[in-house]
């Protein structure tokens, strides 16, 4: 049994009284064994003296192999991103896909992301990637119309082979993805929803996050996207949908009702000019699981959680005009125990509690940005304050993975150079 003492730190647990106490985490075979005042000592242990000890952070959606593609399509809406992306990502070998990948992961590992959400194709190398670095992806292969579709193959056949090969991994979960509705017909999404519960397993899809979407989509169908894909029988508690910025109140009222998570990314969404602001007040009085996301770091351009927890409290403010809507608090709910709802694994991730995976990141507060710092703003100092550079360690399913600011396990110098002159070389 090996274990790991995370030593006299501030312990922001996040668990239902939203707890912050003084003291250690210990961790045990890569669960949280005692949280408090811990006697004795372990195989290893971490100095988190003036810092603050939490559960890793959750991004709910990205594509992470688009790393490779970061400043390629700045300042510009989403339809001619997407069709950047596409054009690029035709070019693409399944071994860029993985260095893509795997640049993404050191960029989270560093910034306290532990777990991530992925949508792409070629989940298999993000899969290999994951496991080199030790972080905890959700990997959903993307499925559409194969006229649209840049993968060899048919891609709910990819995806069904993608989803079989990789069950009950440790660190790797398949899903089944789908783009979204300007590319995936009726008969898509039933093959989708079809696989996941043959396999039983989670879907995850782009969802009415432009004008243009749902314009085009009611224009084609007569019905808005959220209206259309409960007419078909797709929404469901297996669901997580990225954006929902372009929903009406029924359409919150209907995801609400049929059990669908949201994963909410305000800096894409401000990025890409999407115009509307996704409702997240009444996402939340509806009773809707919403968790924080970057999306690609196409439309972002980091993977930081930290920056996207204050954009998007902010974003809310702004455009509400009243400054105590999404109050610090709930923002690191969503990118932590929040997010881990709307992915499905609050039992095990999201928290800092005994039993659950030991996930978990030491973020260093002797900072100027965050002197000083006292029980009282710990949580606002996080979301408001706090950069991923201040990441001191991350810890994966009670191994660690980052320890003084620096990657282990990884060659980060090698991963830098190698996504440059893989980049350098495609779009150079
Ligand atoms: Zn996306």
């Amino acid at each position: 049994m090996s274990s790991l003492l995370l030593r006299g730190g501030w312990i922001v647990t996040q668990n239902a009284k939203r707890e912050v106490v003084r003291g250690d985490v210990l961790v045990e075979d890569g669960r949280i064994a005692a949280v408090g005042e811990v006697r004795g000592g372990a195989d290893e242990s971490l100095d988190c003296a003036d810092a603050v000890v939490l559960p890793g952070l959750i991004n709910a959606h990205t594509h992470v192999a688009n790393t490779l593609l970061r400043g390629l399509a700045d300042d510009v809406p989403l339809e001619k991103m997407l069709e950047k992306a596409f054009a690029a990502d035709a070019l693409l070998t399944r071994r860029d896909v993985q260095i893509g990948a795997l640049l993404g992961c050191v960029e989270m590992l560093k910034s306290g992301t532990t777990s991530f959400l992925d949508l792409f194709y070629w989940e298999d190398e993000v899969a290999r990637a994951v496991r080199e670095a030790g972080m905890r992806g959700f990997l959903a292969w993307t499925v559409l119309d194969k006229e649209y579709t840049t993968q060899r193959g048919v891609p709910v056949k990819n995806a069904a082979q993608f989803v079989r090969k990789h069950k009950a991994q440790r660190l790797v979960t398949p899903l089944v993805g789908l783009q979204g509705v300007y590319v995936c017909s009726e008969e898509t999404y039933a093959a989708a929803k079809e696989l996941a519960e043959g396999e039983d397993v989670k879907l995850h899809t782009h969802l009415s996050e432009t004008r243009v979407e749902v314009y085009e989509h009611e224009k084609k169908t007569g019905m808005r996207p959220v209206e259309w894909l409960d007419k078909i029988g797709f929404l469901g508690p297996r669901l997580s949908a990225a954006h929902c910025v372009w929903v009406t109140i029924q359409e919150v009222r209907a995801l609400a009702a049929r059990g669908v998570a949201v994963a909410h990314c305000p800096v894409s969404n401000m990025k890409l000019a999407s115009g509307g602001v996704a409702p997240l007040p009444e996402m939340f009085e509806s009773g809707l699981a919403v968790g924080l996301a970057t999306d690609s770091p196409l439309s972002n351009n980091g993977l930081d959680m930290f920056g996207d927890m204050k954009m998007c409290a902010l974003l809310h403010k702004a455009t509400r005009w009243d400054a105590s809507v999404l109050p610090a608090q709930k923002v690191l709910d969503l990118a932590t125990i929040d997010a881990a709802k709307a992915i499905g694994v609050d039992r095990d991730l999201g928290s800092v509690e005994v039993g659950k995976r030991a996930d978990l990141v030491v973020v260093d507060f002797r900072r100027p940005h965050t002197t000083p710092f006292y029980p009282a703003n710990l949580i606002s100092h996080l979301v408001y304050s706090c950069r991923g550079g201040d990441v001191r360690a991350t810890i994966v399913d009670g191994v660690v993975r980052v320890v003084n600011g620096r990657v282990l396990g990884i060659d980060e110098a090698e991963v830098l150079s190698r996504a440059q002159e893989v980049a350098s070389e495609l779009f150079g």
